[in-house]
């Protein structure tokens, strides 16, 4: 057979990546995510990506929130357990000192949804690239905060996961004339830093570090949506969570956004909200066969 650099994710694909679950199991067999997302005002980003990570079937999730989104999480989403800064804050950043002591205890850590790219946020971020060099899926604001400080960029570890849509892939990267220069500049990225690169839209494409491109079917104009990211990274997050690999993460994940996107945009996609895409994510994995 030809070997190709570009594929298109098919039903065969996922059924291979897919892994049921283990009769077995208990609940450290699907292992524990940190979340950190959400500031005042923008607290939604937070619960959905965090309704997603468990969605998508990580074991345990804490999320790591400011003060003032405490009683929110734990009353939206009891499921999770919450890590607050040390300082009560009403602020729209985090208070440092980010508390990393347990950070090696998780499986994985997904960043951004919502945290904004105040200076202190910044630094607080750079603390937890200096401590962290496991599996990451970076996201929104952790994506504009590597592009305010470019210097970042070195720590982010290698095999990590990055999930823009085209402006923030713009303001990372610089822009392109048309896409495919920009599928060029994806996979020259993707190679450089050795990253795994997920570029949003219609047929999301993902970039791997060894240069390979894969492209997602699944989805629908109905998740032009606020919040529809957030759930992204949420599901990638609980896979990871999980034991899958990025590239396994990527690809499935992808297609599982899509797919709850496409069975909630049914009726009509105009009605479509980002929460919709969690609560049809049980019907995305019931696809699967
Ligand atoms: P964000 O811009 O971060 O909220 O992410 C939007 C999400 O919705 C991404 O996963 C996109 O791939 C998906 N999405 C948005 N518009 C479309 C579209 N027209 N077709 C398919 N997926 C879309
Ligand atoms: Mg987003």
């Amino acid at each position: 057979a030809v070997q190709t650099e570009f594929h298109l994710t098919d039903m065969e694909m996922i059924r291979t990546v897919y892994r049921p679950r283990d009769p077995f199991a208990h609940k450290g067999t699907y292992g524990h995510a940190l979340l950190v997302a959400g500031s005042y005002g923008k607290m939604g980003a937070a619960v959905l990506a965090a309704r997603a990570v468990m969605r998508a079937g990580a074991g345990l999730l804490t999320v790591h929130i400011p003060r003032c989104g405490y009683e929110i999480m734990q009353t939206a989403f009891p499921e999770a357990m919450c890590e607050t800064e040390e300082l009560a804050s009403h602020s729209a950043h985090f208070d440092e000192p980010f508390r990393l002591r347990r950070a090696p205890d998780y499986d994985v850590i997904g960043i951004g949804p919502g945290i904004g790219t105040d200076p202190s946020t910044a630094k607080a971020f750079e603390r937890l690239l200096g401590h962290w060099q496991g599996p990451l899926v970076l996201d929104a604001d952790a994506l504009n905060i590597l592009s305010k400080w470019p210097s970042l960029m070195p720590l982010v570890p290698k095999l990590s996961i990055l999930t823009p849509h085209p402006k923030e892939f713009e303001r990372l990267f610089g822009a392109a004339g048309d896409h495919f220069e920009r599928l060029a500049l994806l996979r020259a990225k993707a190679k450089e830093w050795q990253w795994y690169i997920l570029l949003k839209g219609r047929f999301t494409a993902m970039a791997c570090p060894d240069g390979s491109v894969f492209f997602n079917p699944t989805g629908n104009p109905g998740m032009a949506t606020a919040g529809s990211g957030d759930v992204l990274t949420g599901i990638l997050t609980g896979l990871l969570a999980q034991g899958y690999g990025p590239k396994a993460a990527l690809i499935l994940g992808a297609w599982l956004h899509g797919k709850a996107g496409d069975l909630a945009a049914a009726i009509s996609p105009e009605s479509l909200i980002a929460s919709d895409i969690v609560d049809y994510l049980a019907n995305a994995y019931a696809e699967i066969q």
